[in-house]
């Protein structure tokens, strides 16, 4: 064994434009490798349901399609990542979303990883963007069990209700299509950078993301084996 490393830590970060599908497959790529599914973009909404300092002013940034200031999305993720249930690994989804966020991720990491070692992979979800705002108007989920649909491709049990619960489906405040086209502008010029970041280090994964569930998902487990 080599010095110093006690076990192996598997980190994943997922990145890719919104509704790209990351939320879906990460939450299928979570239940079937027990690593820790770690979502900004529920954390910070949950945060504002519950009417938090944070979330009062995470509000008003969501609703416009930009990124929460740096500060706020830095501490819940430390505090998220710190927890035990994520010592044996964690996926990343939402977060880094600028060059800004990725260094103060490799700063956090370095704190949280010592000596162990560690398996980094940055999965690039590739699609085209043409029919992005579409799925974003037509996602609803569901407040109980976190289950994500799309009522125009899919034919549900019962019209408005979860699948899985039977609960009625929400839809996003911000899944309108004036706010996601701010999201996408926000992506454009925050976070696709990320995508040569990693790339120059050595850590990037291109799946394609086109296609089914299932397709995306098969797509995915080859590349983070
Ligand atoms: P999507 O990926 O579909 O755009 P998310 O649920 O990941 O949706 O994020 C919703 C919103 O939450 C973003 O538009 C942004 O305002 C905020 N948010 C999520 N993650 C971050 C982050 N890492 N930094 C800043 N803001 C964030």
């Amino acid at each position: 064994m080599l010095k110093g490393i006690e076990y192996m830590i598997k980190e994943l970060i997922m990145v890719g434009p919104p509704a790209s599908g990351k939320g879906t497959q990460t939450k299928k790529l979570a239940a079937e490798t027990g690593l820790k599914h770690v979502d900004t973009g529920s954390m910070l909404r949950e945060a504002v349901a519950n009417g938090t300092e944070a979330g009062k002013i995470a509000k008003g940034y969501m609703d416009k399609g930009q990124l929460v200031p740096v500060e706020i999305v830095a501490r819940i993720i430390k505090e998220r990542l710190m927890q035990d249930d994520c010592k044996n690994g964690f996926i990343l989804d939402g977060f880094p979303r600028s060059l800004e966020q990725a260094n103060i991720l490799d700063t956090i990491l370095k704190e949280i990883d010592g000596d162990n070692e560690v398996s980094l992979k940055v999965i690039y979800f590739d699609i085209p963007f043409n029919n992005l705002i579409e799925r974003i108007v037509n996602r609803r989920s569901c407040p109980a069990c976190g289950a994500i649909f799309n009522v125009k491709t899919m034919t549900l049990k019962n019209e408005g209700k979860c699948d899985f619960c039977n609960t009625d489906l929400v839809q996003r405040a911000d899944d309108n299509e004036e706010t996601a086209t701010l999201r996408f502008n926000t992506y454009f010029e925050q976070t696709a950078p990320l995508v040569e970041f990693y790339k120059n280090r050595g850590v990037l994964v291109k799946i394609n993301a086109q296609g089914s569930i299932d397709e995306v998902f098969e797509n995915l487990k080859v590349v983070t084996k």
